[in-house]
């Protein structure tokens, strides 16, 4: 009986996109809470479940999968994940659960998921993507559904992930997140069985009857079937959908349980799980045993860990290019900055806008405090670069940004007086000297500056060409590993190269 439930649902959450519409804010289906709470029955029967097992902090493994177009666009910025980490993680707080990224962010370039998660042939993507050993979180442009309204989030028990809604990710708009893991750890709404389908009167009537729209017991003011009605938790008071629609976090509206006796004003608007928009702060303590017997339940998730949780004291201090500085190229750009006591890596990210809403490009660095990014930037634009010391413990650490503006050229020449010129060897070892050989039709006086990436200038020379071939010596056992650009600057013009140096 219960395979053929399960082969009904697998079929019903993969073709039926419309369940998730029915509850307009979370996709998190009837169906599928039905599993949920059958999964939280069984770990409340199961008495070594519900005892608290752990002692201290324990620490839950995330996987975010961030979704994008084929060509890179329309990603959430990683910047608002970090955010949404650390205010999810003082929203678990008080149950002595933290949350931490597991390896980094993965990014899945697939337009079709990134447009549709419960289109049919996106779980065989996201799939493919899953971890084992974390909660894992798909972020995505949009979930479409089919009535008015939005789905801002789903938990799916089939395959046991999480879908978010790329709006919904950051601080401010955490509580979708904390809701939708709710569901991940067997929480129903409160209001189970009126999903979709909120009571009103003329539609009901009052009071509400003995049954809920999708068959499940409506929940009674006086306890008497608080254990199996709706959510199944005694301490989540009576609500039939009625944060819908209500605009504020104080209902007292008419609605009356079958025994005629009025809801308001015990309906908890602060729940986790009610959806009374913007009015969510706690769980219940039934909620949060329910919540620790499931994670005691996903040995999985089980870790060890005792992950370096002090706040970094300071962002990264930028120093290069820094105050719309200009850059000596505009298709290879260096970034500088220096390190942060305590991170473990950083995360770099350069966008059009200050506010990195456009389509920010992101790289991560560990071992180092300077990054290049090639072939992301047009010439003579101005841009905007951040960076955010990061830890297992901690991604909150404040993060500034500064702008920069790209150089012109790739690299170029146009000094009349050269007729040739070679600089080599290149790429160069450090302990060699750069030939800088020229020859010329006219002598003239020139300035040999070396910038790196940034445009920083490390080094400058006066010299003079003189008429017909002149070669001059120029120590690069100073420069570090990397790109720099050579160049010769006169009166008449510039030329300019790429030199790498290498150990
Ligand atoms: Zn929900």
């Amino acid at each position: 009986m219960k395979k053929i439930l399960f082969v009904f649902l697998t079929i019903s959450a993969l073709f039926t996109i419309d369940v998730a519409a029915q509850n307009g804010f979370c996709g998190t289906s009837i169906e599928d809470q039905i599993i949920i709470k059958e999964r939280m029955m069984q770990n409340r029967a199961n008495a070594a479940l519900s005892a608290q097992v752990r002692t201290g902090v324990m620490w839950v493994p995330i996987q975010f999968h961030l979704l994008e177009d084929n060509d890179g666009g329309n990603r959430v910025d990683v910047m608002k994940v970090f955010d949404m980490l650390c205010a999810l993680n003082e929203d678990y707080l008080d149950q002595d659960i933290q949350f931490f990224m597991k390896d980094g962010l993965n990014f899945i370039q697939n337009s079709s998921v990134n447009a549709d998660p419960n289109h049919s042939t996106a779980p065989a993507i996201m799939v493919g993507a899953k971890v084992f050993s974390a909660i894992n979180i798909y972020i995505v442009k949009d979930i479409p559904n089919s009535t008015p309204g939005s789905t801002l989030g789903f938990y799916s028990p089939q395959f046991d992930w999480l879908v978010l809604k790329r709006s919904q990710v950051s601080a401010a708009a955490v509580e979708t997140l904390t809701h939708e893991l709710g569901h991940f750890f067997t929480l129903a709404h409160p209001f189970f069985g009126w999903d979709g389908q909120y009571w009103e009167e003329a539609i009901h009537g009052n009071p509400a009857p003995i049954s809920s729209p999708a068959g499940i017991l409506t929940e009674k003011m006086d306890g008497s079937n608080c254990e199996i009605a709706a959510d199944g938790f005694c301490d989540t008071k009576p609500n039939y959908g009625l944060g819908f629609g209500w605009p504020n976090c104080n209902y007292n509206g008419n609605c009356e349980d079958p025994n005629g006796e009025l809801l308001a004003p015990g309906v908890q608007e602060n729940n986790f799980m009610a959806y009374f928009i913007g009015c969510a702060s706690e769980f219940t303590p039934e909620q949060k045993a329910a919540i620790s017997a499931d994670l005691n339940a996903r040995t999985s998730l089980h870790t060890t860990l005792d992950p370096d949780i002090t706040a970094f004291t300071d962002s990264p201090t930028q120093n290069s290019p820094i105050n719309g500085e200009e850059t000596p190229l505009y298709n290879v750009v260096g970034f500088d900055w220096e390190p942060v006591g305590g991170a473990t890596s950083y995360v770099v990210e350069v966008d059009r806008t200050p506010t990195f809403s456009f389509n920010p490009s992101v790289k991560f660095v560990s071992g180092g405090t300077y990054i290049e990014f090639e072939d992301v930037f047009d010439p003579n634009k101005t841009y905007y670069w951040r960076v955010k010391a990061i830890k297992e413990g901690n991604v909150c650490g404040e993060v500034l940004s500064t702008s920069f503006k790209t150089g012109t050229v790739t690299g170029t020449q146009d000094i009349k007086e050269i007729l040739n010129h070679t600089i080599s060897p290149n790429p160069i070892t450090s302990g060699e000297l750069l030939n800088i050989n020229i020859e010329t039709n006219e002598a003239f006086d020139a300035l040999i500056n070396v910038y790196n990436l940034s445009g920083q200038k490390l080094k400058e020379v006066n010299t003079t060409f003189n008429l017909g071939t002149t070669n001059h010596e120029l120590s690069v056992s100073d420069l570090s590993e990397g790109m720099y650009i050579i160049s010769i600057e006169s009166e008449n013009g510039v030329l300019t190269e790429k030199v790498v140096v290498t150990r």
